[in-house]
């Protein structure tokens, strides 16, 4: 990048798509836009990540290919899920910048632009920042900032609140990222985690343009549950502390009881009491042994080490 090298940089725009037949029409227009915008400082090429879907996505997307070489489609044997899908582009992708983009247009792609000038003076990482979420639900709102500040608890790495997988990386730091094979993935704690020069760019969030949100409630909570665990131990560290604390109090229990047994003349109560911390102090052993279970679970998936992704179709690469 000294000034006296004149080079064309190849950016490389990563697009999960998961039954967005209604969006992606739009959502190439105006990244096409971005594309042209671009034109005398960057070739762009846009890559495509057909996620399993089951509606006229990937005809759409067929058609749009024939006629433009620069769209690129990778195409799913299934559903493999958004993280997986955005891995696959990433692996697939050339450019000496990467930047992922949902298809929905909630991320403005315009923003790609500013993304990649910022990069120009030696950033690696240019992550969007959500100042605001139009048309999203009070209740997605509360959720999302609890679950940000529970994983930045929970987590080693800081990773920025209001962050999603909208963000625009260096070659440097696509190379480092290929190296994280977990099947269990989530980008947006996997790229902090990397390090390198990140810089955050506000921007405010948009409705999406069609359809629905392919995040129903169920797959949230999967999401945020998978997040935890699969970035840190210290639901194993926490589960060790709350047994010490148990036996502690147990501990303070017995001796309380011996106390009233040689000094007084109080009877020690007898079943309720009994009963109750046996169901107590079961339910919290069985909760216990179920999230180590959790962790070794996850231990067995890796360990299998399948393909992260099948690819049923590539189209123009
Ligand atoms: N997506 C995907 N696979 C999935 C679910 C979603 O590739 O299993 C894509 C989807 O098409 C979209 C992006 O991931 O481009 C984000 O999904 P969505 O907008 O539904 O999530 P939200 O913004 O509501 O959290
Ligand atoms: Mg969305």
């Amino acid at each position: 990048m000294n000034g006296n090298v004149m080079r064309n940089f190849l950016i490389s725009i990563v697009i999960p798509v998961f039954n967005e037949e209604d969006c992606i029409a739009e959502t190439f227009r105006r990244l096409n836009n971005v594309r042209l915008q671009l034109s005398s400082e960057a070739e762009v090429e846009l890559f495509f990540v057909d996620d399993g879907s089951k509606d006229n996505s990937l005809i759409i997307l067929r058609q749009m290919a024939e006629i433009n070489k620069f769209i690129k489609i990778i195409s799913f044997s299934r559903n493999f899920g958004h993280q997986i899908a955005i891995t696959a582009g990433i692996d697939a992708s050339h450019g000496d910048f990467v930047a992922v983009i949902d298809a929905d247009l909630q991320d403005p792609p315009e923003l790609i632009t500013e993304m990649f000038r910022i990069a120009l003076t030696g950033v690696d990482v240019v992550y969007g920042k959500r100042k605001s979420r139009a048309g999203e639900t009070f209740f997605k709102k509360t959720t999302a900032s609890v679950f940000y500040r529970l994983l930045n608890y929970m987590c080693d790495v800081e990773i920025p609140t209001d962050t999603g997988d909208f963000r625009l990386m260096s070659r440097k730091v696509v190379n480092a990222f290929k190296q994280m094979r977990e099947r269990h993935r989530f980008v947006r704690g996997m790229v902090p985690w990397l390090g390198f020069r990140s810089v955050a760019l506000e921007y405010e969030r948009d409705e999406r343009f069609a359809g629905v949100t392919k995040y129903p409630l169920k797959k949230m909570i999967l999401f945020a549950t998978n997040a935890i665990l699969s970035f840190s131990s210290k639901p194993l560290t926490l589960a060790l502390r709350l047994g010490a604390f148990t036996i502690f109090i147990g501990l303070m229990g017995g001796l309380y009881a011996l106390y009233l047994k040689l000094f007084t003349n109080i009877p020690i109560p007898g079943f309720t009491a009994l009963l109750l911390s046996i169901i107590l102090f079961s339910g919290i052993q069985i909760f216990l042994i179920g999230v180590v279970g959790e962790y070794i679970a996850r231990i067995f998936e890796e360990i299998k080490a399948r393909p992260l992704y099948l690819i049923a179709e590539s189209i123009n690469i």
